[in-house]
């Protein structure tokens, strides 16, 4: 696996990379079918939209390398690869944070029989440059069409359950950006969690859209391990005629606030892929249709007092608050906004809880 800006992942051969009790059959089984190619039971991934083509080895090694030097079609085996690894593994650590048959994950058979299956997470790589607008917009491919007209990067589709998902990628060089990949594929989990296997898009409108991308973000770095450095608060976001062109940008407060109390809990307890999964395991019921921050923030608190882990742990529960505080959303925030800097802006608030005042000096 590994990126083209050079952060931390790093191309390595892995053997047996499927973690058993999400994906028992490995990567590459369907029922008896055993594909020698970049498709099995949670995945599907083209390399080229056109032909649908896939990468072969009928050794099933899959030990491809990768060269920086190459071109992105030399190199097309070993990106294509990566991307269909990153994918299973992202199944394979969702389905043990709690993101299962039961809830709409993303699989062709569903072995426990609930859920809907026929919806592996389809992965279509758009690697030369379009006709012009004309020709496409005449085309017959109506998922090239739709891509066309909405995506100029890489972007997720996601249908309600039974329907399978796709993230398209404009080029090959995306193949390869494992954080865009994990934020795409978040994007997807949020969508089908969100909408309890429906297809209710609760997740898209004003700040809601913004807490969607903040999701994204935080698995995509945490799931690496990595700290969000960004220094946003909540008060630091107005209110802007167009939200959708922020979304990221305003996003990257609360994907902040979730890294921040993701590592107090790392840094007090222990740092490894089990605390992912407790602090990941989050179902979120309580959220309402297109939630506000103070909405999502509750939801998450409200998760760890149902968690059969977290509930009895006061200290736990309050580096969720000290997380959440020490970016301005903090016990006493709400939902007014006053005018500041020529903006209609959010107030920072910086309290806990009285149970969790003894931690305040954490904030
Ligand atoms: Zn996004």
């Amino acid at each position: 696996m590994g990126t083209i800006d050079g952060d931390d992942w790093y191309f390595k051969i892995i053997e047996n990379a499927f973690i058993k009790n999400a994906s028992p059959n490995g990567w590459n089984k369907v029922g008896n079918i055993n594909y020698y190619v970049t498709m099995g039971n949670n995945a599907r991934v083209y390399s080229n939209i056109e032909n649908r083509e896939t990468i072969a080895d009928y050794n099933q090694q899959f030990n491809f390398r990768y060269n920086k030097n190459f071109s992105n079609d030399k190199n097309k085996e070993a990106s294509v690869t990566n991307t269909f690894y990153l994918i299973n593994l992202m199944h394979d650590i969702f389905f043990n944070l709690g993101f299962t048959e039961e809830k709409g994950n993303f699989q062709v058979e569903n072995y426990s029989g609930k859920g809907i299956g026929n919806d592996p997470m389809t992965v279509i790589i758009h690697n030369y440059h379009f006709a012009s607008d004309a020709v496409e917009m005449n085309g017959k491919d109506l998922v090239r069409k739709y891509f066309y007209q909405n995506c100029p990067f890489m972007c997720t589709s996601t249908p309600s359950d039974g329907q399978y998902p796709i993230i398209h990628m404009t080029n090959l060089d995306y193949a390869t950006a494992n954080h865009g990949i994990i934020h795409e594929y978040t994007h997807a989990v949020t969508r089908r969690m969100s909408s309890y296997g429906r297809n209710d898009n609760c997740f898209s409108d004003g700040n809601s859209s913004e807490m969607n991308e903040a999701l994204s973000e935080f698995f995509a770095s945490s799931i690496a391990f990595k700290k969000k450095n960004n220094p946003t608060k909540f008060g630091d976001l107005y209110t802007v005629p167009d939200i959708s062109k922020y979304a990221h940008a305003f996003g990257e407060f609360f994907a902040g606030a979730l890294s921040d109390a993701f590592f107090l809990v790392c840094d007090y307890y222990r740092c490894d892929p089990n605390m992912l999964q407790e602090f990941g395991n989050m179902e979120l019921y309580e959220l309402p249709y297109n939630p506000y921050y103070i909405d999502l923030r509750n939801a998450i608190i409200e998760e760890a007092e149902n968690n059969y882990i977290i509930r009895d742990d006061k200290f736990f529960k309050c580096l969720l608050w000290i997380g959440f505080a020490k970016r301005g959303l903090g016990y006493n925030a709400n939902n007014e906004i006053e005018y500041r800097n020529g903006n209609y802006h959010y107030i920072n608030n910086y309290d806990v809880p009285e149970s969790c005042k003894d931690y305040s000096y954490l904030i």
